[in-house]
């Protein structure tokens, strides 16, 4: 399996640490606000990275922060008049309802900056004792001259970046380059107490502490949108291999940006749809499905057209799915000769080239107009085909990229066919003229979780979809 690199600018085999084990850590939000669709993308193609891991049999430990201390939280706190507690802890529940929403898989931890001062403490510690963090009057910083290999992710050189660097004249750093670590209070801020005095950390430590607690001092994949190379990640990887001495970790994978008439969306351009606000108009899978149909790395201009084109496509999914759950059944019939193996050939061949999801998702309707054809083609056939069918789809389009969900589809109710409904209520009204409440409440119950909701008054039963 080939994985892009950032750090080596190439696609390289990929080989963990300690297989079948995968430490993966991506970049999470900062929780100040709802997050928009084009975080949505870089956590969504994140999810499916992982997936695939765990498809190819990989043991995948997930970790995505939540940054819930910095500037633009407390700006927003103060504007509301309330306590960045109280906005973090807003939000970070939006976060979770939206992720669901969007058919995430959970991650294995969500860790929060404010519950690790005191590793975030040792960090900076260690650097200040190897003489790479000073401290300048309860302001910690980094000091990028002394570690050689600044600048190996973002490929950016230090006498460059020193040129754009010296318009920002801060008379406490050494050299303009150089971070912060550790943040003196100001008045009205949030801080903790610590051997520098009361503040906060900087952003950077914040992923290296969390990514070294979590998973290991290095770890297989770190990620995250393509506007954290630099200096994000680039000043991760300078404090975490200073501190420790090795790797921070083997892969950098970066997510193309979600932009809107080509400029990236963002909240501080203000041109920006929330995940939710997508959501609320369309399917989870037929956003996924827009994603999955470019690659990760690349740009990915949104718009109304492009969504509603997924929407088609994944309604051309869902209704072969819904064609195969409905003829399931049939037992008896002629066994049909299709290659599925060739089938998951195809799907890996792609997931395999540096997860190509765009080529998966091709074989994945290849595979949609070919099981169609044979369905029209030959009406008795043997039900052995509808199962290894939904199994490919499960596998693949269900498991791997989220964009079929097979657990909604089999509790639709099937095809809402009146005459099935009908029939049901009547035998409720038996089963209620029988006495028999159990079997009366069983129909309902069942009717309920396929999506119908049953009334009853005077003049009989009457029914509603959910
Ligand atoms: P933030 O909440 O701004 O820290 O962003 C959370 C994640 O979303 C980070 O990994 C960012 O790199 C990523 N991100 C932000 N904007 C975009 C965008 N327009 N397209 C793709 N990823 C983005
Ligand atoms: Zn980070």
């Amino acid at each position: 399996m080939l994985v892009y690199n950032t750090l080596t600018n190439k696609k390289e085999e990929f080989k963990p640490i300690n297989p079948p084990n995968v430490s993966m850590y991506v970049c999470g939000p900062t929780i100040y606000d709802y997050f928009h669709i084009g975080n949505g993308r870089t956590f969504v193609m994140s999810d499916i990275i992982r997936r695939y891991l765990i498809f190819k049999g990989y043991n995948v430990k997930f970790v995505m922060n939540l940054t819930d201390v910095d500037d633009k939280i407390i700006r927003k706190a103060n504007e509301e008049g309330v306590s960045t507690n109280e906005l973090t802890s807003r939000y970070e529940k939006a976060f979770m309802t939206d992720i669901k929403r969007f058919k995430m898989k959970p991650a294995d931890v969500y860790p929060k900056a404010t519950e690790h001062m005191h590793e975030i403490e040792d960090i900076i510690e260690k650097l200040e004792n190897k003489g790479i963090a000073y401290n300048v009057d309860g302001n910690v910083f980094y000091d990028v001259g002394k570690f050689n290999g600044y600048g190996k992710l973002s490929g950016k050189k230090t006498d460059d970046l020193e040129l754009g660097a010296r318009v920002e004249i801060n008379d406490e750093k050494k050299n303009p380059l150089d971070f912060s670590v550790w943040k003196k209070s100001k008045e009205g801020e949030p801080y903790w107490e610590s051997k520098w005095g009361n503040g906060r950390p900087g952003w950077h430590i914040e992923c290296s502490a969390m990514s070294m607690k979590h998973l290991g001092e290095t770890i297989d994949i770190h990620a995250g949108g393509n506007d954290l190379i630099f200096p994000h990640h680039e000043n991760e990887i300078a404090q975490s291999e200073a501190a420790t001495g090795r790797q921070f970790a083997n892969y950098w994978m970066h997510f193309g940006f979600l932009n809107i008439d080509k400029q990236k969306m963002s909240k501080s351009l203000g041109n920006f749809f929330t995940a939710r606000d997508i959501l609320d108009q369309f399917p989870a899978e037929a956003l996924r499905l827009l994603f999955v149909q470019s690659h990760y790395r690349s740009p990915l201009n949104f718009s109304k057209e492009l969504i509603e084109s997924a929407q088609k496509g994944s309604d051309k999914l869902n209704n072969l799915v819904r064609l195969l759950l409905k003829e399931i059944d049939k037992k008896e019939g002629k066994l049909v000769n299709y290659d599925f193996n060739r089938q998951y050939k195809l799907f890996a061949e792609a997931m395999d080239d540096d997860f190509n999801t765009s080529q998966a998702a091709a074989v994945i309707f290849d595979f949609t107009r070919e099981v169609n054809k044979i369905i029209v083609e030959n009406d008795n056939i043997n039900s052995k085909f509808y199962e290894e069918a939904i199994k490919f789809l499960k596998d693949t389009a269900n498991d791997v990229l989220g964009i079929i969900d097979f657990v909604q589809l089999e509790n639709e109710a099937p095809n809402l066919d009146e005459g099935w409904i009908l029939d049901e209520i009547e035998a409720r009204l038996q089963a209620k003229a029988e006495k028999n409440w159990k079997l009366a409440d069983e129909i309902r119950n069942s009717l309920f979780e396929k999506g119908i909701i049953l009334e009853d008054s005077k003049s009989g039963t009457t029914y509603k979809k959910k």
